[in-house]
């Protein structure tokens, strides 16, 4: 029986790995897709305490070595359902299932999709979710990107080095990303801005996306804007639907916990992203992975 299973191997999860081996317990990471989560994706993490610049495959792959060198088992695998036996859980994937005495859930979160139809369908054919990932794709042509938060503004700053043109679409005239990232942008000659409208259409050829719906909000006028892809960056949801008997979901589905990531259920502890919290930062992730870990090894000494 291993002493803890993290569901999640992003830097909540790995940080949790790696405070759990050095407090002499076991601990098995399992992960759905790969290790890092969303911040793998950042070209260039420049707000991580200590470390003045970093690529998120670089922070990422080195939190995942560290772990394994801690002697932390991650495997790749879905967890589907977590059974609470009391003073043991069952953990159960597709291919297994895995006993423990306590779970960490960082399951981080993942991005919000437009809603709009078509959109699933033209993914990786026009909308993405990931400009770092595929912007290179659409080099030399007219691009869009919605939302205005800092990943929305860090995407276009980064499109706008490689394609024609880069169109920011946002709902609102005020942006929520950093005013640096924003000054930044709007020197560049390439990047234009459409405030106060939001897409409400995909239009596709058959072969791919071509053009957006745009409509402005205060007037309630559409129109087209032709572009090669859209790159939605309007947020993140968290994925906990599975778990949602288990411990207490917000109405937007977080895992209710504190600071002390604690779920309320025994022995069942969060961290990151996928929990209520107000700031979502790399550095709060981790943060909390070694908060979680600690209560976790904690719990385990506690039950004897
Ligand atoms: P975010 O800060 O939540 O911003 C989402 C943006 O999308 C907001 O501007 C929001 O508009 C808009 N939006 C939400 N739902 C929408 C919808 N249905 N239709 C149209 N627009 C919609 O998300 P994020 O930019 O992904 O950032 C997430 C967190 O990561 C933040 O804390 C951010 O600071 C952090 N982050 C940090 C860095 C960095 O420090 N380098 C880089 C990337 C992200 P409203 O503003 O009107 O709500």
């Amino acid at each position: 029986m291993t002493d803890v299973i993290i569901v999640g191997a992003g830097p909540a999860g790995l940080s949790a790995a790696i405070y759990t081996m050095r407090a002499g317990k076991s601990a098995l990471v399992l992960e759905a897709a790969t290790y890092g989560g969303q911040i793998i994706n950042t070209p260039d993490i420049v707000n991580y305490p200590g470390i003045a610049h970093i690529s998120g495959v670089e922070f990422s792959t080195g939190l995942y070595q560290q772990a394994k060198d801690l002697g932390a088992e991650v495997r790749f695998q879905r967890v589907l359902e977590i059974q609470d036996l009391g003073d043991h859980k069952v953990v159960k994937t597709k291919k297994e299932d895995y006993s423990c005495r306590a779970v960490i859930l960082a399951t981080g979160a993942k991005n919000r999709p437009l809603g709009l139809e078509n959109e699933q369908s033209l993914i990786g054919r026009g909308i993405s979710y990931c400009a770092t990932c595929d912007g290179m794709f659409f080099r030399n042509r007219e691009v869009a990107v919605n939302g205005g938060g800092n990943t929305a503004l860090e995407d276009a700053l980064f499109l706008s080095n490689y394609c024609s043109k880069v169109t920011v679409i946002h709902r609102r005239e005020g942006f929520r990303g950093s005013e640096e990232s924003l000054a930044r942008l709007r020197e560049r000659e390439n990047v234009n801005f459409v405030l106060n409208a939001v897409v409400s259409g995909l239009r596709s050829d058959g072969k791919g996306l071509h053009a957006v719906e745009v409509q402005d909000r205060q007037t309630g006028r559409k129109w087209e804007l032709p572009v090669s892809a859209l790159f939605v960056a309007i947020g993140q949801e968290p994925d906990n639907a599975a778990f949602q008997e288990l411990v207490r979901l917000d109405p937007q589905g977080y895992i209710m916990a504190d600071e002390s990531c604690e779920t309320g259920t025994d022995g069942i502890f969060t961290a990151g992203d996928c929990r209520t919290k107000k700031v979502r930062q790399l550095t709060t992730a981790a943060a909390d992975g070694a908060v979680a870990a600690l209560a976790a090894c904690e719990y385990i000494d506690r039950q004897g």
